[in-house]
């Protein structure tokens, strides 16, 4: 199996600190990008904690079956790389709750984050927050996963228009995150690739202010998967470059060679 990625990070244009973390390791599938809050170097430190601590434990766990001794119970409806992720999630969440007691001005960070373990066509997908994941196949992108936002949950019961949400003062309130609290839930999703496929991870600052047949195009128009990363952040700055932004594009090379 043979990964292709790129990534691409930018405090954007009217933010001095870059609170974004990404995280690849093509060698184990794993890729990751997370977008930390909270005061003073809060943010920095949350992102960068979960995108070492799930590193950490996908690496621990490659060899483990669903019989072995996991560091969290094993969820029988999970794929044995969804169960990885999750734990990966849980143990960043840990990992934070105890930086939070040691260190005084650390208390009330947080951060999204989103993972993709990929396995051969297998890809385990767990995110939290509003860092998403895009499916780019057949010239067609869609939306892997669903934001843990105040706006997405006013939109899915129907009180808020996408275009109301983009402009809505509460827009960049998430309502779920790793943020050290004992009742983290994690979105665990399984994907099957497909040759040609490509895998976008981002922040909020991409799809805050581009939308899907926006970034879509840039797909399109980009096949270099740096080139694309490049262009989907530029954009994003020359929309205005309100936030942190940060582009991963990934494409699994097939037996076929495409
Ligand atoms: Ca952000």
């Amino acid at each position: 199996m043979q990964i292709s990625w790129a990534a691409r990070t930018d405090p954007g244009l009217r933010r001095s600190r870059n609170e974004d973390s990404y995280r690849a390791k093509p060698e184990v599938g794993l890729f990751v990008v997370a977008d930390g809050m909270g005061g003073h170097v809060g943010g920095e430190v949350a992102s960068e904690l979960a995108v070492t601590e799930i590193q950490k434990l996908v690496e621990s766990t490659g060899e483990l079956g669903p019989l072995d001794t996991w560091p969290v119970p094993f969820d029988q409806s999970l794929s044995q790389d969804g169960n990885r992720l999750r734990a990966g999630f849980d143990n960043a969440n840990r990992k934070i709750a105890q930086h939070m007691e040691r260190a005084e001005n650390l208390r009330g960070m947080a951060t999204t984050a989103v993972a993709v373990l990929v396995d051969g066509v297998q890809a385990a997908l767990a995110h939290v927050g509003d860092s998403r994941a895009y499916l780019y196949r057949a010239d067609q992108l869609t939306r892997l996963t669903s934001d843990h936002s105040w706006v997405e949950e006013q939109m899915r019961a129907g009180m808020l228009t996408e275009a109301a949400a983009r402009e809505h003062p509460w827009r960049n309130i998430v309502t779920k995150a790793l943020s050290g609290s004992g009742d983290l839930q994690v979105d665990v999703a399984e994907v099957e690739l497909q040759p040609g496929d490509r895998l976008l991870l981002c922040s909020d600052g991409l799809s805050s202010v581009l939308n899907d047949s926006e970034i879509g195009d840039i797909m399109a128009a980009n096949h270099d998967l740096q080139e694309g990363c490049d262009e989907l952040v530029n954009q994003a700055n020359a929309a205005g470059g309100p936030d942190n932004v940060t582009t991963l594009l990934l494409q699994v090379a097939t037996a076929a060679g495409s």
